[in-house]
């Protein structure tokens, strides 16, 4: 197909405001290709010319995804191409070898698909990663039973979903007469999200193990969107923790074994979330103030020195629960826990265990 052809078909569907930018970049485009064919003497090949169209199709594309992405409010978007990841394969079997995996079985499980998302959704070819900053505006006193900071609001799953499958059904208007398909997940299913936001140009995995953007810091949510269409890729960004190690050296049970290790019994967000056992009476002494999950190894990192907090309202601390005190997570009684928590992360965890950790550790 020529080049103005897929500028017809392009710019046709876009909406008014996209059609400056559609339209330049095509007019770029097309001076290009002219510099091109003059450089090599009108001698290349049709051939050539058209993958130089393609290429250029989808770059113009992945552009208006991302700039999709942004306007339903994520905070950054990149995108990878669906493929075998097969460091990660290795790594993740030593891991699950030395069963640093703790209680969390589900980590076994699907083994392959986990670490080749073509498995997981039919004819996958690209992953739109999209980060959603959720550093909250107000935090709580630090005299206080500490909850972690994503848990602040309603559940994210569900936020985080909803505008994914929006970004499908936009994405599926940008190129009318081609049926895309796509899946959308967000800590819901067997991805491995970090990697994904790595190899989609979005950050590093930090000595902590959590994704570090360059601009927003740790303190962001990642949901992925698998799609069967190719697109334009981006280039993983270098690591740059440096000789930092101050997550490892704050970590109050040294569960970072290691840069980007995490022995998860040993890790405070998983005792106090994830497992289903008694908190070990060894490592009660170091739970400190922390009632549900850690920020700890995050608060230390120098990444995170400059977050923004949030102003999306989905994302905005649920009523009171920033100034509970211990007492009154003592006396809470089952029907205002649920009642209180019905929108949050933390009514999944359930009144039981949470005043099981007051009692044992505080
Ligand atoms: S979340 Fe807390 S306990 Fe877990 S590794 Fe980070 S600092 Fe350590
Ligand atoms: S605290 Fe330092 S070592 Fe740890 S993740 Fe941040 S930059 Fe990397």
């Amino acid at each position: 197909m020529a080049i103005y052809q897929w500028a017809a078909k392009v710019i046709i569907f876009q909406t008014t405001a996209n059609f400056e930018k559609i339209y330049n970049t095509l007019l770029w485009l097309k001076i290009h290709i002219f510099h091109v064919k003059k450089k090599h003497n009108f001698s290349l090949s049709l051939n050539v010319i058209k993958q130089h169209e393609a290429r250029m199709y989808k770059q113009i594309i992945s552009n208006e995804i991302k700039a999709k992405a942004l306007h339903l409010a994520f905070d950054a978007c990149g995108i990878a191409k669906a493929d075998f990841l097969e460091a990660d394969a290795h790594y993740l079997q030593t891991w699950l070898e030395g069963e640093n995996q703790a209680g969390m079985s589900y980590m076994t499980n699907h083994f392959e698909k986990r670490t080749d998302p073509r498995l997981l959704v039919l004819n996958a070819r690209s992953v739109i990663v999209v980060l959603m900053n959720y550093y909250p505006l107000q935090q709580q006193a630090p005299h206080l039973p500490q909850i972690a900071k994503y848990a602040y609001g309603k559940d994210y799953h569900e936020v985080i979903k909803d505008k994914l499958r929006s970004l499908l059904e936009q994405i599926q208007d940008l190129i009318p007469g081609k049926k895309i398909s796509g899946r959308v997940f967000t800590d819901s299913a067997p991805v491995l999200e970090r990697r994904w936001a790595v190899n989609a140009g979005l950050g590093w995995i930090g000595k902590n193990t959590n994704l570090i953007h360059p601009k927003l810091g740790s303190f962001c949510f990642i949901g992925e969107l698998i799609v069967d269409m190719e697109l334009a890729y981006d280039e993983p960004l270098p690591n740059r923790c440096g000789t930092c190690t101050r997550c490892m050296d704050t970590c109050p049970t040294q569960a970072l074994e290691a840069p980007g290790k995490l022995n998860a019994n040993r890790c405070i967000s998983y005792l106090t979330i994830e497992s289903k056992e008694a908190i070990p009476a060894e490592l009660r002494p170091l739970i400190g103030n922390r009632l549900y999950g850690c920020d700890t190894c995050q608060d230390a990192c120098p990444w995170n020195r400059f977050a923004k907090g949030t102003n999306d309202p989905d994302l905005a601390p649920l009523n009171g629960i920033l100034d509970m005190n211990k007492q009154q997570w003592i006396m809470l009684q089952e029907e205002t826990f649920k009642e209180t928590f019905k929108f949050s992360p933390i009514k999944r965890v359930g009144l039981e265990k949470i005043q099981q950790t007051l009692t044992d550790c505080f």
